[in-house]
């Protein structure tokens, strides 16, 4: 099967700012694909370079097989959804939606069946007729999503679109934007530097940093195992062990990932720890704990019962949650 998007060796450099340096990328056809990665790690570049408003330094891209360097934006088949919204606020929702089929030339009742029914398709039925000043956030968010929409691209491309919105919205348009994204079956690529979003929403992850792409892999896979101390910590919290410590419990002399979840509190056996200090997370507690000069953090329910800071506790955990890591950048 073709790929939607394929990157060979791609660059771009702006002078000596190397934005996206020699980065090989395969995004496969209607998969759901998230780059994840601080700011300034690239991510909106590659999405620039996918959508043609950028070309490559060097190196090649593919869009469903077809060169894409020199293909101006319009004529890709790809769309973008960008942070901001970038909504007309003089012409009225139903124009924003139908903007790309009139600059096509398609007609006006044409143009009013795709916007009612783009609109229909973001949960939004009825607002053809309102401004986007009279729309709340995360509406404006829909009505940006159905006008990338409306013109059926092989690409959508989403630039952290859901940054705006409060948390409760936000949580609700992961869900919706997954459900779309399913329905139609349209490839989806989408930045952010969330990565409880990035996991929770995509087929496969990026992992970016200093233009280079860190990590590819199923969600599960770049949680439990991450190939360098950079996507272990940038990944969700993490317990990075240096080979001294992993030698003196047994392991191999190796740098290795253990995430807080898998710290348990035994009563017997283990390692003598002390308890420093703790945080209340809700349902959960995270502990911070010293096993010897080594800090850990351990994450445990909080109706767990809790010796006070300062006392000695034991913790333990399972061979196989200590993951060895390939590269200890
Ligand atoms: P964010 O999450 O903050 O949007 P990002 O990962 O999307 O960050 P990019 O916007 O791709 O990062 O930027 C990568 C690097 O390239 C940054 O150092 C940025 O300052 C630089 N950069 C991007 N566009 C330009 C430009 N037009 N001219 C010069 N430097 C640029």
């Amino acid at each position: 099967m073709i790929d939607a998007v394929s990157f060979s060796k791609v660059s771009r450099h702006f002078g000596s700012i190397k934005a996206v340096d020699a980065i090989d990328l395969n995004v496969r056809a209607g998969e759901f694909f998230a780059m994840l990665g601080p700011s300034g790690s690239g991510k909106t570049t590659c999405l620039r370079l996918i959508a043609g408003f950028e070309q490559p330094t060097r190196g090649h891209i593919e869009i469903f097989g077809e060169t894409a360097e020199g293909v101006s934006p319009y004529r890709r088949n790809v769309n973008t959804v960008f942070q901001d919204y970038a909504l007309f606020p003089h012409m009225n929702v139903e124009d924003n939606v139908a903007y790309s089929l009139m600059i096509k030339g398609v007609g006006k009742t044409e143009r009013r069946r795709a916007a009612v029914e783009a609109l229909q398709l973001v949960q939004l039925p009825g607002y053809g007729p309102r401004r986007p000043g009279q729309l709340s956030g995360g509406q404006r968010q829909r009505v940006a999503l159905a006008r990338a929409l409306i013109g059926k691209p092989k690409v959508l491309l989403l630039d952290e679109p859901l940054g705006a919105l409060d948390l409760k919205l936000r949580e609700q348009m992961q869900e919706e934007l997954k459900a779309l994204q399913k329905k139609l079956g349209i490839t989806f690529v989408f930045v952010t530097h969330d990565q409880g979003e990035a996991l929770s929403m995509a087929d496969r992850v990026a992992v970016f940093n200093e233009g280079r792409i860190m990590q590819v892999g199923a969600p599960q896979d770049i949680y439990r195992r991450p190939r360098s101390r950079f996507v272990a910590n940038f990944v969700g919290s993490s317990n990075i062990l240096p080979p001294e410590f992993l030698q003196a419990c047994g392991g191999p002399a190796a740098w290795a990932s253990l995430r807080p979840e898998d710290v348990n509190l035994v009563a017997a056996e283990g390692h003598e720890a002390i308890l420093i200090g703790r945080s209340y997370l809700g349902g959960m507690t995270r502990l911070a704990l010293s096993v010897g000069p080594q800090r850990l953090s351990a994450l445990v329910p909080s109706s767990s019962p809790l010796p006070d800071d300062g006392a000695a506790v034991r913790v333990d955990w399972n061979a196989d949650d200590i993951h060895i890591m390939e590269d200890e950048t």
